[in-house]
């Protein structure tokens, strides 16, 4: 639908990551990306470049608005591909340069400086969308590669990408329109009654269509921990072992673990994978080290990261009996989804252990590495205990919470439009309710969207993608 659009501005980025890098790419889409790659490209001769598509040459990238002799900026390779072959549909040329943030700068501005102007983020990516090259779900599906913290997470963006869902989306859809035409062809003849017969079918197709889009949602629970990872607080009362615990958990993941500043400023976030399901773990334990805090700003840290946690791993001291702030850690994690990691199993065991009666405990020694196993299986198995659905009969995981919804809405319309035809109502409401249903599954493939979701979806992305 989209197809014939075609955009008049050319637009730029630099499209690696920022820093210094083996190699740094600047990207331009439009139409006149080979008018500024034949004014800027030299051979290593001097000669303006012949324009193959799809082929790599060597040459140099020069600055032709600095003056007559255009002076050489970098060494690059340079990648020109003609429209309608490449991610954006349009006319695209690449410039490989040496990985430095003066130079790729140096490069884009005289880029721009030929007509081009700085891409926002995400355009790539949305005339990729715009263009009718890939769907929303695809384009989503780029980003949630990008971000993916697992293989797992990584393969089920993959799935996306290469169009399962998609399909999937798209049968039901058929499906849809399929129910819709039956109910509006009776639309055409208001004096004859819907046949029972006719209306049965009916009503089996939508409660089908029913079912398949709830299993779609409810796997969206699972998705969700995959793609944004299964969020952890570990808690207790100083000295209990928790920094020795994360540094255990950590050690034995070293190969995969990331650091990432929180999504607050109090907190740092390390990921590890256990068996591929992505756990982040919201580190409060850095904050004791700043001596100047007082006491309740940590206290009103570990609050946090305990509100915002998916799971908590709760530590307690075995070696001695337990404090009145080990209780109190007990009363504050109540309600939440808690393992209870009895530490120090190494000393003599001093403490009682009533209070833990309803909660899953794991026996640990974090000073000699014992227990280890048992506590990332019951890390596992927590996270995911008590999600509903998972994987589809085809392997299908629903991930972001923007398809969730439309596909609950879908879901509703199917369930209204199926008791308004029992009702007997005028077919004219069920058939508009059979529209929405179908507007909303719209919505997850871009066939029905707005300006306001396009903008929402692609400022997600960083610059250059
Ligand atoms: P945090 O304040 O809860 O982060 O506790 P730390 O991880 O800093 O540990 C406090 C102290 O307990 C340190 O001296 C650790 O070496 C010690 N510790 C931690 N885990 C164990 C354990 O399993 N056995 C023994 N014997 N000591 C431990």
């Amino acid at each position: 639908m989209y197809s014939e659009i075609q955009f008049e501005d050319t637009i730029a980025a630099i499209a690696t990551a920022p820093g210094e890098g083996g190699i740094g790419i600047i990207r331009i889409s439009g139409q006149k990306a080979a008018d500024i790659a034949k004014a800027m490209f030299q051979s290593p001769g001097g000669s303006p470049p012949e324009l193959i598509s799809h082929s790599v040459v060597y040459g140099f990238v020069t600055d032709p608005s600095a003056g007559e002799d255009s002076p050489r900026l970098d060494e690059t390779l340079m990648i020109y591909m003609a429209a309608p072959r490449s991610f954006t549909r349009e006319p695209v040329v690449e410039f490989h340069c040496h990985g430095g943030p003066v130079v790729l700068e140096r490069v884009l501005a005289a880029v721009v400086s030929q007509g081009a102007r700085l891409a926002a983020p995400g355009e790539f990516t949305k005339r990729a969308f715009l263009s009718g090259r890939i769907d929303l779900l695809q384009a989503e599906a780029a980003l949630d590669i990008i971000r993916a913290r697992t293989e797992e997470a990584e393969a089920l963006a993959l799935r996306q990408l290469e169009g399962a869902l998609s399909h999937k989306v798209g049968r039901i859809r058929n499906a849809l329109v399929d129910i819709c035409a039956q109910v509006e062809a009776h639309l055409d003849f208001p004096e004859e009654q819907i046949e029972p017969d006719a209306k049965k079918d009916i009503l089996t197709a939508i409660e089908k269509e029913q079912l398949v889009t709830r299993t779609l949602a409810e796997g969206f629970s699972e998705g969700r921990l995959y793609r944004e990872g299964v969020r952890t607080a570990i808690v207790g009362r100083p000295n209990v072992g928790k920094s020795s615990l994360l540094n255990l958990l950590l050690e034995c993941d070293r190969a995969i673990v990331t650091s990432t500043p929180g999504t607050t400023r109090d907190v740092i976030e390390e990921t590890l994978s256990i068996k591929g399901l992505p756990v982040v773990i919201m580190d409060t334990a850095g904050i004791r080290e700043s001596h100047d805090m007082a006491e309740s700003e940590g206290v009103r840290r570990s609050l946090k990261a305990l509100e915002e946690a998916d799971l908590v791993l709760a530590v307690f001291d075995m070696s001695c009996p337990l404090h009145d702030q080990d209780r109190l850690v007990l009363e504050k994690i109540s309600g939440k989804k808690t393992i209870a990691v009895l530490n120090k199993t190494d000393l003599p065991q001093m403490a009682e252990t009533t209070g833990f009666e309803s909660l899953r405990t794991v026996r640990v020694s974090a000073k000699k590495t014992q227990g280890l196993d048992p506590l990332r299986e019951a890390i596992y198995d927590a996270a995911l205990a008590g999600r509903r659905g998972g994987a589809d009969s085809e392997g299908i995981i629903i991930t972001n919470m923007r398809h969730r919804d439309a596909l609950v809405r879908t879901h509703e319309a199917l369930g209204r439009a199926a008791l308004r035809l029992k009702e007997e109502a005028p077919l004219e409401i069920p058939a508009l309710e059979l529209r929405e249903a179908l507007d909303s599954l719209g919505e997850i493939v871009g066939t029905v969207s707005t300006d306001e979701i396009l903008d929402r979806i692609f400022s997600e992305f960083c610059i250059g993608k």
